[in-house]
């Protein structure tokens, strides 16, 4: 495991440099906020981690419901039961191992794994939401109910797969021959782009992956999105 820290931000990194799984633990007034889990056998370097911390766990925040970052969940929560669970009220339905696409979705193959999780969230959450310092926002494209989280005062990004780093900056679905999991796990496209671009006006200064390093600025992130677009325009006037 490698730990990377960027201000108030510890960001544990496991399988680094191949397939790196990323979860972030922020440090806040109260206690530590675990944003993702990783797989389930990331949990016990995660708890050894928290627990060198001595501070308190307060909450777990997912940013979607596949199974490198909710894996570590039910273990996490066994030994920290006061902590707080969150997932977005979309997800939740992919927590419970349902696939099925609502009315106004786009009827697309919900991909990616979706293990069982025992522990049931302590709170849906809905973009527009404020907690812990960070205001939730839509990020849809990876998952239906993909969030990512925005510290307003520190202008820090935690974007889940929305974006990936590793392998090549890039949007969610647009595979990247390096690293192509995240974009081969992704349900929508052309959500994901609109998702990306919305995020971006946030003008984040740090933003955190879940796999990858953070990026500085929002140059290659961008780039990654006029890509994106460049590569949905030729698919769609063919
Ligand atoms: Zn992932």
């Amino acid at each position: 495991m490698k730990v990377t820290r960027i201000e108030d931000v510890h960001q544990l990194t496991f399988y680094s440099p191949v397939l790196p799984i990323n979860v972030q633990l922020i440090e806040k007034e109260l206690g530590l906020v675990l944003i993702d889990t990783g797989l389930k056998q990331n949990a016990a370097d995660i708890l050894t981690y928290i627990e060198a911390q001595d501070r308190p766990l307060l909450a777990i925040l997912l940013t979607h419901a596949h199974g490198d970052h909710v894996g570590g969940v039910d273990t996490i929560l066994k030994a920290h039961p006061y902590a707080e669970l969150y997932v977005s009220r979309r997800d939740a339905r992919l927590l419970a191992g349902d696939r099925t696409t609502d009315s106004g979705e786009r009827p697309l193959n919900i991909r990616g794994s979706l293990p069982p999780i025992r522990s049931l969230p302590d709170k849906l959450l809905d973009p527009g939401e404020r907690l812990f310092g960070l205001r939730v926002y839509a990020a849809a494209g990876h998952t239906p109910g993909s969030i990512a989280y925005f510290d307003e005062q520190h202008r820090l990004l935690f974007a889940g797969d929305a974006f990936q780093s590793h392998g090549g900056v890039a949007v969610a679905g647009d595979t990247r021959p390096l690293f192509p999991l995240p974009g081969l796990a992704t349900w929508d496209k052309r959500a994901a782009v609109d998702h990306a671009e919305r995020l971006l006006d946030l003008a984040p200064r740090h933003t955190f992956v879940g796999h990858g390093k953070a990026l500085e600025g929002t140059h290659r992130l961008y780039l990654a999105l006029k890509r994106a677009k460049r590569k949905q325009a030729r698919r769609f006037s063919r």
